[in-house]
């Protein structure tokens, strides 16, 4: 039966642009998302950015830039973060949407209505970093124990919700649901606060404008975090999305975001009288070398890059299989595990599998049997641990079918006996890894079927079982998908770095050389090594009086190589665009003197 599936994320607070932390989070609502399309649930995927408040106001001022411009440029960095990533969500919301404005306006008056606002006083130690205030006994000394900064004293006209009024309907509600807060853990821990007594809370601000105007005091603003959590609602105040609200409605948020999910949505909600989501989601975080991945602690990773190094579905794939997303716990993020992780799963399983299966129906073909070795594969299981969350298990129960199957090569040495059955069992088998593996490597998988010129993928109960794809007769393998993101990867290892000998050298002379349109033979002085004799592929990009008295880089120490007759002994350091139709040399100052070393 098709159920309705809306999961969300945390809205990325826009001061800072995105991080392997924040991608973790939305790399695994995608793959929800894409799961539950998958066995034909109707799904509903947001995400967005939060751009409201006075860190941001500030940090637009630090950067220059008035304040609507700088969430618009942070934001849309967020967005293009995700789509290389190939994170799609159905809307990426903005705080600053219009019909967000509207639907918190709305929301805060229904409050009102049932009693649940008042205006009053507030004083307390303040952290513009957190927008958030701490008690004496939360602060470290009166600093805040995230920024480690002074928490200021701060003392202010605010609205307030009667959030206290509250705590028996919310423990009522842990209680009754004890799904609500998940993993456990952070249940219990929600619990024990939530009894110790909750105070109302400030709700709207004076000190800047950087908000949604609070609609019953123009002086005021909305405090951010209220704001922000209503984000969820808006998404589905849209027609034909109004269903996703309630029992569908599945939240997922860091741990450090618990206490506003766990507690005050679930009152204001009840407040306005809409129906409570069905589940939050606190997961841990990624550390880097064991601390938290952020911005101001200067150890953030970008998404970019490694998806420039890595491919998308390297990532995804990392991030979904090595952490324990539905323990709650930390999981430590380094380059070294994803790199092992590609290399040892995606590559040496996967793309092995693949690339000899593809190779030898090739040349052997396939025949139609009945298929023993798909059967293998416990697809309940899976669906089972997805349905817990537990997607870094159900990775691990593929590549358990994955394992089998290349037992299964090993086993029936389809090379030696040309047995087009087994190699239509194999065939198959991998156009099924490729249907479970889809929401967590979509490229590849979509290669992958495509290498097999898989026809159609009939979808069964209970889960997507029949596949008919397969044709008898000589397969040929569509060339053109190449694997690329089930190739290996090799890292450079420091070592191997440091032995480059890179100098600056100055082009002395440049001649053309006979019969070769592309190559100069180039002179270099390079100081104390003396002069060098090289050819390098200059001549489409500079003309030889450019290049005369130009300071360059040189790789002094690479094993000579002969181009057409000639000792080149050695390369230059340039740049060039990806069509490689632009090449521009790296020339130092001539402060350096030639022969010194680079790096
Ligand atoms: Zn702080």
């Amino acid at each position: 039966m098709k159920k309705k599936f809306y999961v969300t994320t945390a809205i990325d607070y826009v001061n800072a642009e995105p991080h392997i932390g924040h991608a973790y989070q939305k790399i695994v609502a995608d793959i929800l998302a894409r799961w539950n399309k998958l066995i034909g649930n109707e799904v509903f995927f947001v995400t967005g950015t939060d751009e409201h408040g006075k860190k941001i106001k500030d940090s637009a001022q630090r950067a220059g830039i008035p304040v609507d411009k700088f969430v618009d440029k942070i934001s849309e960095k967020f967005k293009e973060s995700w789509d290389e990533l190939n994170i799609h969500p159905d809307r990426f919301i903005r705080t600053t949407d219009k019909d967000h404005e509207r639907v918190v306006k709305e929301f805060i008056k229904k409050c009102e209505k049932k009693g649940d606002i008042y205006k009053g006083t507030y004083s307390g130690l303040y952290c513009t970093g957190c927008e958030a205030y701490y008690t004496e006994k939360n602060s470290e000394d009166g600093n805040c124990p995230i920024h480690k900064k002074p928490l200021e004293e701060i003392e202010e006209e605010s609205y307030f919700f009667k959030l206290s009024k509250y705590e028996d309907f919310l423990l009522e509600l842990y209680k009754k649901n004890p799904g609500f807060v998940f993993p456990v853990s952070r249940r219990n821990e929600v619990v024990n606060r939530v009894k110790e007594g909750l105070k109302d809370l400030s709700i709207s601000r004076t000190n800047f404008e950087w908000g949604i105007p609070f609609p019953l005091d123009k002086k005021h603003v909305v405090y951010v975090w209220f704001d922000a959590l209503i984000n969820y609602y808006t998404a589905t105040r849209k027609k034909g999305k109004e269903k996703f609200w309630g029992k569908p409605t599945v939240h997922i948020l860091g741990k450090d975001n618990t206490w506003f999910h766990a507690v005050y949505w679930p009152a204001m909600l009840k407040s306005a009288g809409i129906e409570l989501p069905r589940q939050t989601i606190n997961h841990g975080f990624l550390t880097f070398n064991g601390e938290k991945i952020s911005k101001s602690l200067g150890n953030a990773i970008s998404p970019k890059v490694l998806v420039k190094k890595y491919g998308a579905d390297s990532i995804r794939y990392f991030v979904a299989r090595h952490f324990p997303f539905a323990t709650g716990e930390d999981g430590d993020f380094s380059e070294k595990a994803l790199v092992d992780r590609h290399n040892n799963e995606l590559a040496n399983k996967l793309g092995n599998l693949v690339s000899r299966v593809s190779g030898l129906i090739e040349k052997y073909g396939v025949e139609k049997t009945s298929n023993k070795l798909i059967k293998k594969i416990n697809e309940k299981k899976i669906e089972k641990l997805m349905e817990n969350y537990e997607i870094d298990k159900a990775l691990n129960e593929i590549f358990a079918f994955i394992d089998r199957c290349n037992e299964y090569v090993q086993e029936k040495k389809p090379w030696e006996t040309k047995d087009k059955k087994v190699l239509y069992e194999l065939k198959e088998s991998i156009l099924k890894i490729s249907e479970l593996l889809g929401p967590f490597i979509p490229e590849s998988a979509e290669k992958i079927k495509k290498q097999f010129n898989a026809k159609k993928i009939i979808k069964g109960e209970p889960l997507f079982i029949k596949i008919e794809s397969t044709k008898a007769g000589v397969h040929k393998v569509n060339k053109e998908e190449k694997l690329v993101g089930l190739m290996s990867v090799k890292e450079v290892e420091f070592e191997e770095w440091e032995k480059l000998d890179l100098r600056v050298a100055q082009i002395k002379e440049v001649e053309d050389i006979l019969g070769a349109d592309k190559l100069y033979k180039i002179i270099l002085d390079v100081g104390e090594l003396g002069s060098r004799t090289i050819c390098a592929g200059l001549k489409e990009f500079y003309s030889k009086e450019k290049l005369k008295g130009k300071r360059i880089i040189y790789f002094s120490n690479l094993k000579p190589r002969k181009l057409r007759g000639i000792d080149s002994q050695g390369m230059l350091l340039a740049a060039s665009n990806k069509e490689r139709t632009k090449v521009s040399l790296i020339s130092p100052d001539s402060e350096i003197e030639l022969g010194a070393t680079v790096g």
